[in-house]
């Protein structure tokens, strides 16, 4: 059998291709052993990708166009209806804030709306104005705008600040004192009214777009507000129905109980027929409301409203704005419908300063 197998080279190549497997099969093992993880980790990297991209059906590609970055919950107001309660009192330190601004400036975003809680309250209006002059000068985003109840605005932030401001929004629900202390919008016995005037003459003075903001309740339902907004003169009434927001202001995690406050659509309409003479007019239903805005919590998570509550996406701190806003519920259609894209940054509005 030895002769056999030396004379016959068919058998010799055969052998020695077998010997070859005995004498390094510990080193292909290895290399088995090494390919076998490099596929895992492979595998495991698209599974985690298309994870991150979000469900399947939502994988689409939405541009941050519009934020709306409530970076602090706390507030000096109290009103009944609030979407947004003060649940946390956390806020990101201003570096960290600037960094998620900019990773949402690279994805696309041309305006960015501060709101609350109120703006104003944290550091006495230093941290909005920081972030405000950020967006305008470093990152030179055409439309920078705040959303505040006005009760703590000082001239003097208008002057530091008000070149980098293009819209300030005041909300006010009513143009009776005591229908604001039944709501809640109001700080002890403050005048709502009087913060709401003297902003107005500062916005004209420091050349920011004013706007008011309103939202149609039980308490305010069967008022006509017309004279005094056209004598504000706002650049737009955005005027809302009350929402019920499960975990802000209904439900039993909730910090309010907003129920006695809602409105049915047909005397929403009512209102709406009442100031049709309103040129500024902006109206936006709960239908209209609820998905089309993309709102950034404290932690810059994207909020995801339409179970009817609030679901935080992860941060966008940590796994980039594209993986996030899978998460944000964002119906940019509705958004579109309802002219929320608009003449939006200062420089292009026709305005009498
Ligand atoms: S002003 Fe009223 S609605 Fe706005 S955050 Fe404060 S309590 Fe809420």
């Amino acid at each position: 059998r030895f002769f056999h197998l030396l004379l016959n080279p068919r058998l010799r190549r055969a052998r020695a291709l077998s010997m070859s497997w005995l004498v390094f099969s510990p080193a292909l093992l290895l290399r088995l052993l090494c390919s076998s993880i490099l596929t895992l980790l492979s595998r495991l990297r698209s599974y985690w990708t298309a994870a991150a991209a979000g469900p399947p059906g939502q994988r689409s590609e939405v541009t941050p166009t519009s934020v709306n970055y409530h970076f602090t919950r706390q507030c000096n107001y109290k009103c009944g209806f609030c979407f947004h309660t003060a649940k946390t009192s956390f806020v990101l330190p201003v570096e960290e804030a600037k960094r998620g601004l900019r990773l949402l400036r690279e994805a696309g975003m041309e305006k960015i709306n501060f709101s609350g809680g109120e703006p104003f309250l944290q550091d006495r209006g230093a941290f909005l104005g920081s972030l405000v002059q950020f967006c305008k000068q470093d990152l030179h985003l055409p439309s920078v705008s705040i959303v505040s109840n006005g009760s703590l605005i000082r001239e003097s932030w208008f002057q530091k600040y008000g070149e980098f401001l293009d819209i300030l929004a005041v909300s006010c629900d009513s143009f009776d004192e005591d229908t604001n202390q039944l709501i809640g919008r109001a700080q002890g016995r403050k005048s709502h009214l009087q913060n709401l005037y003297r902003i107005r003459s500062w916005c004209q003075q420091y050349r920011v777009a004013f706007k008011i903001n309103s939202v149609v309740n039980a308490f305010n339902v069967d008022e006509d507000m017309s004279e005094h907004i056209v004598q504000l003169d706002p650049v737009r009434w955005k005027v809302f129905q009350c929402l019920l927001i499960d975990g802000e202001n209904a439900g039993q995690s909730a910090l309010r109980e907003a129920r006695r406050f809602v409105v049915s659509d047909r005397q929403f309409e009512d209102f709406l027929d009442r100031h049709s003479g309103v040129a500024c007019l902006v109206p936006e239903s709960n239908e209209k409301m609820r998905n089309s805005y993309l709102i950034l919590d404290e932690y810059m998570r994207f909020l995801d409203c339409r179970g009817g509550g609030k679901q935080p996406s992860r941060s966008i701190l940590d796994v980039g704005v594209k993986a996030a806003i899978c998460f944000s519920g964002f119906d940019e259609k509705m958004f579109l419908r309802r002219g929320g894209k608009y003449v939006w940054s200062k420089a292009d509005m026709k305005l009498d300063w």
